[in-house]
């Protein structure tokens, strides 16, 4: 009952902007995957960060596909004092609900995962997006041709959703000079700062892809947060919930850093 009033006011407060002609913001949506909070905490990532306040947050999720849902179903992640990411309905898929206000939705990773699981759901997880594009990033580091892609998209459309899910962090992780498969063969720090140089690096990105926005004069609302955390060992390493060690012992156990989360929110004018 309450929520139904809560929702009830936020829709109306949208409408009423709509009618008085508030401009409906753009809205880009950063996923580092894997990033750590503290690694993005102590990473030079002044792009980035200049985007607004950082905050630690918690996903309510350890794998990639499952944190998607939550993000697409507009659910932000825990701590943040706010009840949906995005002014429109919680628990409906976002995709849909934002193409009904007139977005155009784009969907820019090199993940695998998503577009296999989209086949196998025979295309009902992506077909929302107008455009996707996941399998042509087959490159060790493919933040540039993402940028390139996201202001493509962003200048031919008027009202854009854009969705990045960036994997320079994700291990293999590309630390700006080459891709380093970390686990089991090197220390925790040095796979903390693989991962660090790896922000570093998609910050150089984002720089550009901000200075596209910014002399566009369009009002882009900007997240920039992560799907999960990463165990960086010495025992434990990764995050997928069912992978083995080579004794037949999980290779994670619940853990903080599997769930500390950076998250920026602000906007571009
Ligand atoms: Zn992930």
């Amino acid at each position: 009952m309450i929520i139904d009033y809560l929702y009830g006011f936020i829709e109306l407060k949208r409408r009423l902007y709509d009618l008085v002609g508030i401009e409906k913001p753009n809205y880009l949506f950063i996923c580092l995957d894997s990033c750590r909070y503290d690694v993005f905490k102590q990473a030079n990532a002044p792009n980035m960060k200049a985007i607004g306040q950082l905050k630690q947050a918690h996903s309510f999720a350890c794998f990639t596909p499952s944190a998607m849902i939550g993000f697409l179903m507009n659910f932000p992640p825990i701590g943040l004092n706010i009840s949906r990411l995005y002014p429109y309905k919680k628990w409906a898929w976002l995709p849909v609900e934002l193409h009904k206000e007139g977005y155009k939705n784009a969907f820019f990773s090199p993940n695998a995962v998503l577009p296999l699981l989209d086949l196998n759901l025979k295309g009902s997880l992506l077909k929302e997006f107008d455009v996707k594009e996941f399998i042509k990033y087959d490159k060790e580091t493919n933040v540039d041709e993402i940028v390139k892609d996201a202001l493509s998209f962003f200048n031919e459309n008027e009202l854009i959703y854009s969705f990045l899910l960036l994997m320079e962090t994700h291990t293999p992780i590309f630390d700006g000079e080459k891709a380093k498969i970390p686990y089991p063969i090197q220390n925790p720090k040095s796979v903390f700062d693989f991962q660090m140089k790896a922000v570093e690096f998609i910050d150089e990105k984002m720089g550009i892809l901000f200075d596209g926005i910014r002399d566009s004069g369009r009002k882009t609302d900007v997240i920039i947060t992560s799907d999960h955390g990463e165990l960086l060992g010495p025992v434990q390493w990764g995050h997928n919930p069912g992978d083995l060690t080579f004794y037949n012992q999980s290779r994670i156990t619940y853990s903080n850093e599997l769930f500390e989360i950076p998250f920026i929110r602000g906007t571009i004018n």
